[in-house]
């Protein structure tokens, strides 16, 4: 019986790399060039926009984070995804913004530090401890490994190489020009294109979002897939919690992503 996965899919923010530092500055860059009115982010603010990290889904609604941190915005509006969505979309029009408007000036924002200071930005990107050496081991010793993202593929890559130059090639997918492709989907496509059976037995997944997985789950061309929550990414206790009772999903700590295949749990 074959241990190990015939691919691993792996997402990357929050599974593979720490992006927090980088979230933060390049939301703070974006928040004092569009937010009317910017109040100043002290960088003290960084550990409590960093620990709601897992609220957010796009990269609109970091600088409205950093604008809820910075102006005390109450507890409540920030409890959950819900909650969170309803606070940003008030905050976002007591501004009068739009959330393209943000989108566009935090991808600027990035572009622009990411061309003059390369080096500066790598370094706001922190790989998560022991998660770079058993990738390196599962690519050295023939495990098939994608990177399922909706980040930019050139700034997933530049991370990657500027680890191990062997993690350079892997291949990265989930967005296209012009459009960020559903993780089921890439992964459906994965499965094909390493001819797995029917429910993509033998596809392993490791994902941060909670949210994602469920949805990866309903997909019936993916049903038998195994999955796993990365409990050391932006997720919340009470999510992790909810793993347990969960018969599709299993928990995945980075002491048991650093032990071989056969160990991981099922
Ligand atoms: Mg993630």
């Amino acid at each position: 019986m074959k241990t190990g996965p015939a691919v691993l899919a792996l997402d990357f923010d929050g599974v593979l790399c720490d992006g927090r530092p980088e979230y933060f500055e390049a939301a703070r860059r974006a928040y004092r060039e569009a937010w009317p009115g910017a109040r100043d982010v002290p960088d003290a603010a960084a550990a409590t926009f960093g620990a709601h990290r897992p609220l957010v889904e796009s990269g609109w609604e970091m600088p409205v984070l950093l604008h809820a941190v910075v102006a005390g915005e109450p507890a409540a509006g920030l409890v959950d995804r819900a909650a969170w969505l309803a606070t940003a979309r008030r905050l976002l029009a007591s501004a009068r913004l739009e959330a393209e408007t943000l989108g566009r000036a935090l991808n600027g924002v990035r572009d622009a530090w990411f061309a003059r200071a390369p080096d500066d930005w790598v370094r706001h990107n922190v790989f998560y401890p022991g998660v770079v050496a058993r990738l390196v081991e599962a690519v050295t010793t023939g495990t098939p490994v994608a990177v399922v993202t909706t980040k930019a593929e050139r700034f997933a890559r530049a991370l990657l190489t500027a680890q191990d130059g062997r993690l350079g090639a892997l291949p990265i997918v989930g967005r296209e020009p012009g459009r960020t492709v559903a993780k089921s989907e890439s992964l459906t496509r994965l499965a094909v294109a390493h001819r797995l059976q029917a429910g993509a037995e033998g596809l392993w997944f490791v994902e941060d979002l909670l949210e994602t997985l469920h949805a990866v789950h309903a997909t019936p061309a993916l049903a038998a897939a195994r999955l796993f929550l990365a409990d050391w990414g932006y997720n919340t206790l009470e999510q992790r919690a909810s793993v347990g009772w969960s018969a599709h999903l299993r928990l995945l700590s980075l002491g048991a992503w650093a032990e071989p295949f056969a160990a991981w749990p099922r």
